[in-house]
């Protein structure tokens, strides 16, 4: 937390003793809590409201802008928004940390100890989620009038521990507490069909759900920097329409009269724990039809509050789609056109595709929603006939077109997105490139405009300002607070980058950051770390992609090197895991496993853990990524190369002067472009060299024979060298990196392992290494979310900023 604002918003002037008094004000009316006796969580919680006030005039007040000026307004429909903690980012961006460190001080009560009190609204799985919360605060500090909508999941994401190494999941209560944040809008309400059949009479279709519920609205204002404009997250709960059946309560059956309130609650109730594979399941389906056809109700009321003449919704009206989860928007939009408000058919076709827009974040085939045709019309009998007859059109008017919405059986959600979108967008250059060459090959030769890239961002208040307080208040104190809101200004930082003063304050404030995480990994975890040590971070969903057991398969052989030779020169490094696997994926899980045996087995060794440790730290989260970032001096992006669409911790790491070891794959590719091939390891075969190489028959097995120590590692972990007692734990692990290995890890290993060394020899010149990180930080400001949102508004939604 840093020092230099006061307070920014239009509202009464607010200083420590102002701001100390609405807190002392809510605590006592609003929570009911005599100081003498108040709790942390009375503090945080007088303390979280007494800023939402100064939050509401803002919101208020950009509400009202919005309508006078008849503004297009941009509708961000996500199924995940992984928030995190809202209390220091509304503090920062309304610069009252300072005098809210004062008030509580006055209280005895330290203010980050109050922060931290916060649970994290983890509200999505990881990097599609952030995003989309990275997203909306850039809306917000851009000006630009804009809505989330999501869905208020009583469970986010679950809390993850490990009991003998292995992923044990519960279940997260965010909600268990008040949440300050949010404004229950009881008169915001919309009633919900699911299944049962289509009547058509006179060429109308009427569609007679078999079961209905309610979504109700719940608002959260998300404030953007120094507080000028505020847009708001609306997240839909689901109730049932009659709660509560009291002729069953009446005679005696208790559960069943509170059955119809459980059945539909289900719907709001968990975020599904996996971003990658389809769970198949008709509830999943539901919850997508459920905050969309919410959402479009939502913005159609508020379309229908301004404006008469329907022809004008593309006009006034943006909708994106945050992957393919609210695809559904494209035949619910038609339904509402057409079946209800009488619009000709392709019109309502015309008239949607005008306001929609998809982003694709996976080519992961098996990440590639796919509904059964039975399942999907069970439970959406009109939308499957909407689809059908789009997919039917637009056939007839491209008789060459290889690929259908309907395929085989199955409704494809990623064809139904494009063809109801007026924009499609990759996440990365790279990334847009492949998904013109792979995915949707067939539809970009038919509509060659329609897809474009948009390279994924990071909002520069909570991923440096607020998380990084020592290296913000250097650039600060260096070229002036600019760079919050401009972060292509951090490159003034570069003529002095060649200088001795500014590199040596730099890398002081890296070891600042360094010595309190490893004070806080002494405190929580009882973990000892030298931080002087280089501490290498792979922080991140636990995929095969991504691959941690290249990471782990390294680290062995570094670990068996020193062994070998303990009296050599080796440069200490601490590595770092931290990431959840899906509850069903189950070699994910046995990595974790694989890396907390191999960490217990070094971090006891006397030989070598002088040099090197492995930490797997339980339950990332936002928070947890703000604690290590900063902290962090290589970040490990070192996915098989086409696989990560983008990638967003990367840019982190790169903002806050961690040096990137990757390969060339999603926004690492522009991530070096930026800050320089000499300051970046690049290792491991391109995109087109994956391809090549898994057609050579046994390529694992010829990589391995040529890289003696991939085989050295590999047998220890067949041996049973970090399972004793179970010598077959890995098995799986070790068959299939010798064998199929999709993912090529063992093709990969010699060039990483290669590039690790030259990492190990070039943190020894430490003054070089500070120039290099300082370097990365001065050259990532094109990875500010300002510049991604900036480039949606003028490219694909054609939204204005009202400030
Ligand atoms: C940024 C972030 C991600 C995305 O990380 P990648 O390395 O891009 O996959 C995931 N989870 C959390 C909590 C994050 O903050």
């Amino acid at each position: 937390m840093t020092t230099e604002f006061r307070h920014f918003n239009g509202g009464e002037p607010i200083d420590a003793e102002a701001l100390g008094a609405a807190v002392q004000s809510h605590l006592t009316y609003t929570l009911g809590k005599d100081a003498a006796h108040a709790t942390r969580y009375d503090w945080r919680m007088a303390l979280s409201y007494a800023v939402r006030d100064r939050i509401t005039d803002a919101w208020f007040a950009a509400t009202r802008k919005t309508y006078a000026e008849g503004a297009k307004r941009v509708y961000y429909l996500s199924m995940e928004f992984l928030i995190g903690r809202l209390l220091e980012d509304a503090l920062v961006n309304l610069g009252l940390a300072d005098a809210a460190e004062a008030a509580l001080k006055a209280q005895g009560l330290n203010l980050m100890e109050v922060v931290c009190d916060e649970p994290d609204a983890a509200l999505g799985n990881g990097g599609l989620g952030r995003l989309a919360a990275c997203f909306l605060e850039s809306l917000s500090t851009l000006g630009c009038p804009a809505m989330g909508y999501g869905i208020r999941y009583e469970h986010g994401l679950f809390r993850q521990s490990f009991e003998d190494g292995r992923q044990v999941e519960r279940p997260e209560h965010w909600l268990s507490q008040q949440h300050p944040w949010e404004f229950e809008r009881p008169e915001a309400r919309f009633r919900l069909g699911f299944g049962g059949h289509v009547e058509h009479v006179d060429g109308r279709a009427i569609w007679h759900p078999a079961e209905v519920v309610e979504a109700e609205a719940y608002d959260t204002p998300i404030i953007g920097w120094e507080g000028k404009w505020a847009n708001t997250l609306r997240l839909w709960s689901a109730k049932a329409v009659h709660p509560f059946d009291l002729g069953r309560f009446n005679h005696g059956d208790f559960y069943g009269a509170a059955e119809p309130e459980a059945l539909a609650r289900t719907i709001s109730r968990v975020l599904y724990p996996d971003d990658t594979t389809d769970e198949g399941k008709t509830l999943r389906l539901k919850q997508e039809f459920f905050f969309t056809a919410a959402s479009l109700r939502d913005i159609l009321r508020r379309f229908d509050s301004e404006h008469d003449d329907l022809a004008l919704l593309p006009q006034k009206v943006a909708i994106q789609l945050n992957d393919t989860h609210p695809a559904i928007a494209g035949p619910e939009l038609v339904r509402l056109l057409h079946d209800e408000r009488g619009v000709e058919f392709h019109e309502a076709v015309r008239l949607a595709r005008g306001c929609l827009s998809y982003t694709n974040h996976t080519l992961l085939p098996e990440a590639l929603e796919a509904w059964g045709e039975g399942l999907f019309a069970h439970l959406l009998p009109r939308h499957m006939e909407i689809i059908r007859r789009i997919d039917e059109d637009h056939a007839a008017q491209y008789p060459d077109r290889a690929s259908r919405i309907l395929d085989h059986g199955t409704v494809r959600m990623g064809e139904l997105s494009f063809l109801m979108a007026h924009h499609v967008n990759g996440v990365s250059a790279l990334h847009t490139e492949l998904m013109k060459e792979t995915v949707f090959s067939d539809l970009h030769r038919l509509h060659p405009e329609r897809i474009i890239n948009q390279t994924n961002g990071v909002t520069p208040r909570r991923w440096l300002k607020s998380c990084n307080g020592a290296l913000s208040d250097l650039l600060t104190e260096t070229i002036g607070t600019g760079w919050v809101r401009d972060l292509e200004q951090l490159s003034r930082l570069e003529p002095m980058i060649g200088g001795a003063g500014f590199i040596e304050k730099y890398a002081a404030a890296k070891r600042e950051n360094k010595t309190v995480f490893g004070n806080w990994l002494n405190e929580e975890f009882n973990l000892n770390v030298d931080p002087d040590a280089m501490f290498d971070a792979q922080i991140k969903r636990i995929h095969e992609y991504k691959r941690q057991h290249l990471a782990i398969l390294q680290t062995i052989a570094d670990w068996q090197a020193i062994h070998d030779n303990p009296n050599g020169d080796w440069t200490p490094r601490v590595r770092i895991f931290a990431g959840k696997a899906a509850p069903g994926y189950v070699f994910a899980k046995e990595i974790i496993h694989l890396i907390n045996d191999v960490a217990a087995v070094l971090n006891a060794d006397k030989v070598t853990r002088e040099y090197l440790q492995v930490v797997f730290l339980p339950n990332y989260n936002v928070s947890l990524a703000e604690r290590i970032i900063p902290a962090s001096d290589l970040s490990e992006q070192i996915s098989t190369a086409g696989k990560e669409a983008s990638g967003t911790g990367n840019m982190k790491l790169a903002l806050n002067g961690a040096l990137t070891i990757g390969t060339l794959d999603g926004a690492n590719v522009e991530i070096r472009e930026h800050v320089g091939a000499e300051n970046f390891f690049l290792f491991g075969m391109t995109a087109q060299e994956v391809v090549a190489r898994r057609e050579i028959d046994g390529h694992a097995g010829r990589a391995i024979a040529e890289c003696p120590a991939l085989g050295r590692a590999l047998e220890a972990v067949r041996s049973g060298r970090f399972s004793a007692g179970e010598p077959d734990r890995y098995r799986g692990v070790v068959e299939n990196v010798s064998g199929p290995d999709y993912f090529l890890v063992a093709s990969d290993f010699a060039s990483y392992h290669a590039k690790q060394a030259e990492v190990s020899a070039a943190y020894r010149d430490r003054d070089a290494w500070a120039r290099m990180a300082a370097y990365n930080t001065a050259r990532s400001g094109w990875f500010s979310s300002d510049r991604t949102i900036g480039d949606y508004m003028s490219q694909i939604w054609g939204a204005k900023s009202l400030l």
